[in-house]
């Protein structure tokens, strides 16, 4: 089940940057966004293998970071292999060292993991790697496939990572 993450504050981190590539990870941090807005996680016939909450919330950040003078773009990552960013195929990883060059800073959205992908990626360049999300705790929730072609996962719950508090249910 998939690990659940809140944003980080990043306007500090890219000031003085013009540009920056968002780097998604599509898989996590997409369900982190759907469950917390509590919406379907996919819907197949209105964005086809998108995640509409996640890339509505991707859009706010770069409408923020447009806001302070910060250009930016999205590494797509379109087939479902791609989604998770730490498990990436080299030539994925080639892709992004490729795009990211042409950018002062990535902004990672995703767990340590998939910053260590983009590190890796990027190693070698001038590249700021900015983190944009943390990771708080592990998610479990119920998969559910309905009509018309919708995924969601209901009855989220928060489970502790070793040493945290308790389990806290999301579906409250
Ligand atoms: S890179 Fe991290 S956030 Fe993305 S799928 Fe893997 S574990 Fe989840």
């Amino acid at each position: 089940m998939p690990i659940h993450l809140d944003d980080l504050d990043v306007v500090s981190e890219i000031a003085g940057s013009s540009s920056a590539l968002i780097v998604p990870c599509n898989m996590c941090p997409a369900v982190t966004v759907a469950v917390k807005e509590n919406k379907p996680f996919v819907q197949l016939f209105r964005s086809f293998l998108k995640s509409a909450p996640f890339q509505q919330h991707i859009e706010g950040l770069q409408a923020r970071l447009g806001d302070m003078g910060t250009e930016t773009k999205v590494f797509k990552s379109l087939l479902p292999h791609q989604w998770f960013l730490c498990m990436w195929t080299s030539g994925q990883r080639a892709k992004l060292r490729k795009h990211a060059k042409q950018h002062d800073a990535v902004i990672v959205m995703g767990c340590p993991s998939a910053t260590e992908t983009v590190r890796d990626a990027v190693e070698e360049t001038d590249t700021k790697v900015i983190e944009g999300m943390e990771v708080t705790s592990f998610m479990n929730a119920k998969l559910r496939f309905h009509l018309p072609c919708n995924v969601s996962f209901d009855d989220c719950k928060i489970v502790p990572m070793t040493g945290q508090e308790k389990e806290q249910d999301l579906s409250a």
